[in-house]
């Protein structure tokens, strides 16, 4: 679709993160639903012409596991502006807020939607996602997962925090980037363990209910401890929905996304291709059931 400004009716915002805002569109030659980000950035003319041909390669990116790509130009001087597909029932963080421990048929499509879209991004495109988080997978009304900002959108959402050195730091991170090593595919495997571990058990991860702001001093804390404890796990702990332990195949799955050491770590086809906690996804068995809760979820939202 050839996007320009004035085809574009602005419905409502849905939030901002570190470097631009997001709304919800009307398309009006299309009657098409979009979301729309703003970044703006100072950069040269040349460097925006090349990011805006980079955008375009996202284009070339589709799967059901991602989000679909629609355009993006230059506005007026600094403004990027980016459409992509509109997910109704909006990002996890925002569904963690209605429901904040997910039921394990949910679990189970998620990481199966995560471990499929990096697995397509990364044989197909050789891209690493680099920013699994919750605010950046989204749920349709159908209970389907998919994943947003990655390759140069992530660069860019997160181009001015990299000026504020501590802007950008977060529970996030994996051992091998915080020690300096190469971000690869398992990192974004580490990633993806965090989210699940705090979604599967309603509970953040590293951070005390008490301290969830972090100070310079915490978040050098918080560093040295990825580094140096063993890793978050959910194994003898206690469901607080059930009162007993958690799914054993689920305790297992987050363990071995959550491996240290990065070799020892599995990659995302291999676990797609060998885990039982994934078992019957691929053939739909959770299907009805996930997307009866989506549903519930839209709801909740129109409420409030
Ligand atoms: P962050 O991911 O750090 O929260 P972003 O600027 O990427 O910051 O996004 C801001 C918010 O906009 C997200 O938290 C998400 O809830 C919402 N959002 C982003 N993209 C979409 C989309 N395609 N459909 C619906 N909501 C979206
Ligand atoms: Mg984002």
């Amino acid at each position: 679709i050839k996007l320009n400004n004035d085809d574009l009716l602005t419905l409502r915002s849905l939030g901002s993160g570190n470097s631009g805002t997001v709304s919800k569109i009307l398309h009006i030659p299309t009657q098409k639903t979009m979301a729309k980000k703003i970044i703006h950035i100072e950069l040269k003319l040349v460097i925006q012409t090349q990011i805006i041909r980079e955008l375009k390669i996202m284009h070339e990116c589709r799967s059901p596991f991602i989000i679909d790509f629609y355009g993006a130009f230059i506005d007026t001087n600094n403004t990027i502006v980016i459409c992509m597909e509109y997910c109704n029932c909006g990002s996890l963080d925002k569904i963690a807020n209605i429901c904040r421990q997910f039921p394990l048929p949910v679990v189970k499509k998620l990481a199966f939607a995560i471990l499929s879209g990096l697995t397509y991004l990364y044989t197909t495109h050789k891209i690493l996602h680099r920013d699994i988080k919750p605010s950046n997978v989204l749920m349709t009304h159908k209970g389907e997962f998919k994943l947003c900002d990655f390759g140069v959108l992530r660069e860019l959402t997160n181009s001015l925090a990299v000026a504020d050195t501590f802007v950008g730091t977060s529970t996030y991170m994996s051992p091998e980037r915080i020690q300096g090593m190469n971000y690869g595919i398992k990192s974004d495997v580490w990633l993806m363990g965090l989210m699940l571990l705090e979604l599967a058990s309603g509970r953040p991860v590293w951070i005390d209910d008490d301290d969830s702001v972090l100070g310079p001093e915490g978040i050098l804390d918080l560093l040295q401890r990825i580094v140096n404890e063993t890793p978050p796990t959910i194994r003898n702990k206690v469901d607080p929905k059930t009162g007993a332990p958690y799914d054993p195949d689920l305790v297992r799955f987050i363990d071995s996304c959550l491996v240290k050491d990065e070799a020892k770590r599995k990659l995302p086809w291999e676990l797609l291709e060998q885990d039982l906690f994934l078992r019957g996804v691929a053939e739909g068995t959770f299907d009805k059931e996930v997307k009866a809760w989506a549903k519930g979820i839209r709801k909740s939202h129109k409420d409030t």
